[in-house]
Order: structure tokens, then sequence, then C-alpha cells
């Protein structure tokens, strides 16, 4: 199914992220992981990629992301959407992963820059999301979707001229935007509210990532810049230690924020759930009356 058809049914989308295991061995065990969260029902899971290269093994490292889409897909009949970089491909190699993704039936795409990565030498065929959003539209036959930052991307010169680019992202072809983890929601919808005033008029998911160790959620906020409200610094201080005081926590905060994101009327929540089902599980009983958790139907159209 594609994932612009499920936005367009559902006035609230849930979501849900998760990521191959680094080992070419561990990713007999995600099957485990994969059965727990699909349990939950989620419209759809994306599945990130590393920005190139070879896994241990020497194959593409895009290898594993389709792998784990295809079991999603076959295995529990939940729509994956694949994280696709694009910096450090050219054309060809492009090309080479949509036919991939074809004989999957894996038609929906986050499509991404992506990060220099250590060792690889960034190609020079696409230098923005845009360029490669522009060249699989091209191709023809994909659904496709953008990454957008509500406290504004690191690398970008403001705040308008990130947004003047997620626009242009939306007119090459995104039909969807999922955004960058927050934990304060006024920033959000202050984002939602300049990206309407822009014209971005796609469905804007709210990425929402539940804290259970204190370590990972601060190497992560050093890499994204996501601003730390005192009362989640609060939490992060007092329960760094307790792992499960952290845990109860960094739930109830996320439930928190995902009440007041689905009263304020988002278009769609995505979960960045670090391969925890026990933790997306917790969430989703969270707000299990909030949700409208009928199907989207295919459209043949
Ligand atoms: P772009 O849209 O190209 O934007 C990057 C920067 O360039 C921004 O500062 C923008 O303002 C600027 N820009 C855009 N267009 C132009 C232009 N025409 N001229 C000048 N400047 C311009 N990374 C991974 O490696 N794998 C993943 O699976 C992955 N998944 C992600 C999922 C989500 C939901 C998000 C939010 C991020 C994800 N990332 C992932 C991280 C992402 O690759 C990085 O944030 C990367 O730095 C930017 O990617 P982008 O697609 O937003 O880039």
């Amino acid at each position: 199914m594609l994932i612009s058809d499920i936005f367009s049914q559902k006035d609230l989308v849930l979501s849900f992220e998760i990521f191959p295991p680094k080992k070419a061995a561990a990713l007999e065990n995600i099957d485990a992981t994969l059965a727990q969260l699909c349990r939950l029902n989620p419209d759809f899971i994306s599945v990130t990629c590393g920005a190139g290269g070879t896994d241990q093994n020497h194959a593409p490292i895009e290898d594993r992301t389709i792998d784990v889409g295809r079991r999603i897909k076959n295995d529990y009949g939940i729509e994956p959407l694949i994280h696709l970089t694009c910096l450090n491909y050219d054309k060809a190699d492009i090309v080479t992963i949509l036919e991939k993704l074809r004989a999957e039936s894996l038609l929906n795409i986050l499509a991404l820059r992506g990060d220099a990565a250590e060792g690889i030498v960034p190609k020079n065929d696409f230098a923005h999301a845009k360029d490669l959003i522009a060249f699989v539209r091209e191709q023809g036959g994909f659904t496709l979707g953008g990454a957008c930052y509500p406290e504004t991307h690191l690398e970008a010169a403001d705040r308008v001229s990130d947004i003047r680019f997620l626009r242009q992202k939306v007119d090459e072809g995104a039909s969807f935007l999922i955004s960058q983890i927050f934990f304060e929601n006024e920033l959000f919808f202050d984002f939602v509210e300049r990206c309407r005033i822009a014209g971005i008029d796609v469905p804007i998911e709210a990425g929402v990532m539940p804290v259970t160790n204190k370590a990972q959620i601060e190497r992560i906020v050093s890499l994204c810049g996501a601003t730390l409200p005192a009362k989640f610094r609060r939490i992060l201080d007092r329960y760094a230690d307790k792992p499960e005081a952290l845990m109860d926590a960094g739930i109830a905060y996320a439930i928190n924020q995902i009440v007041d994101l689905i009263a304020s009327g988002v278009d769609g929540v995505h979960i960045y759930t670090m391969n925890k089902p026990q933790v997306a599980a917790r969430i989703c009983e969270g707000i299990e009356n909030l949700i409208d958790r009928s199907p989207a139907q295919e459209s043949f159209a």
C-alpha cells in the first residue's frame, strides 16, 4: 500500500522506526522484535539505512534495510517505509537499488541526503535530498517522503532557507514529511505553522523518541541539536542511574507529548522505537483509545 494513501485516509497515522541490526548474523534475531512491533498494528514501519558502503560481509549496506523491509511486508503484512540516502551514491547505484526495491514490491521510500561517512568518498550526483526525490520520481512507481527539522537542520544557514529548501523537496515530489525528534511540542507546532505559511501542505508526522537511556539520548541530542526542556533534563538527572525508573519516566514523558500532539490535531506520530518493542507497547497502551486502529484500504486507482 502506498503510504500517501494511508495519510489521505486516516486522520491520525501511527508509525514506528527501526534499524537493521549491525551484524548480518543478528539479522535473524530481528524477527522477535518485528513480531512484537507488528502486533501493535502500526500503519507503517520505517527501516533506517546507513549512508552507503558495505557491511562486515562486504554486502551493500542497503541490503540489510531491504531484507528487514521484506520481512515486515511479507511475514507481518505491515507496510514498510525504506530509508534511502544519496550523498554517497551515484545515479547508477540508485537505479540498482530501485530495481531491488521493485523486485520486492517495496515502493515507499523516505528519501534522505544522509551525512558524510568515515572512509567513504561522497559521489557528486546528489547534493541534496530533493535531487534524489526528483530522480526517483522520474524513474516512476514509488511514493516518496522526506525528512524535516522542527528546530532547523544543523547545517542550515537559517530557519527561513531551511523551510524554503523543504518546500523544494515537496515540490519535487515528497508527499509526506517525517520530523526529527523533538521534546518540546511548542517548537513543533510553530514549525508546522511556518511550513503551512510557506505553502508546504503535505502531512507532517511528529517524530517522538521515548528516552530510556541517558547516555544514548545525550549522544543523539548532540548529533541532532534537539532542545532538552528543563522538565526533561530533571528526569534524566534524577533517574540516570536507575534504569527502571528512567524507563517509566521516559515512557510517561513520551505519552504526555503524544497526547498533546494528538489533541492538537497532528497528522501522525512516528515513534523512534530504538528496536525496543516493549517500550513501543507501553506507549501504545497509554494512547489506545486516542488512535483509530482501523486499517487503511488499498487504492487501485
Ligand atoms: P537535505 O534535505 O538535503 O538537507 C540537508 C541540508 O541542506 C539542510 O541544512 C538544508 O537546509 C540544506 N539544503 C537543502 N537543499 C538545499 C539547496 N538546494 N541548496 C543549499 N542547501 C540546501 N540518516 C541516515 O544516514 N540514514 C537514515 O536512515 C536516516 N533516517 C532519517 C530519518 C528522519 C525522519 C530524519 C529526520 C533524519 C534521518 N537521517 C538519516 C538523517 C539525515 O540523513 C541527516 O539529517 C542529513 O544531515 C540531512 O538529510 P536530509 O534528507 O534532511 O537533507
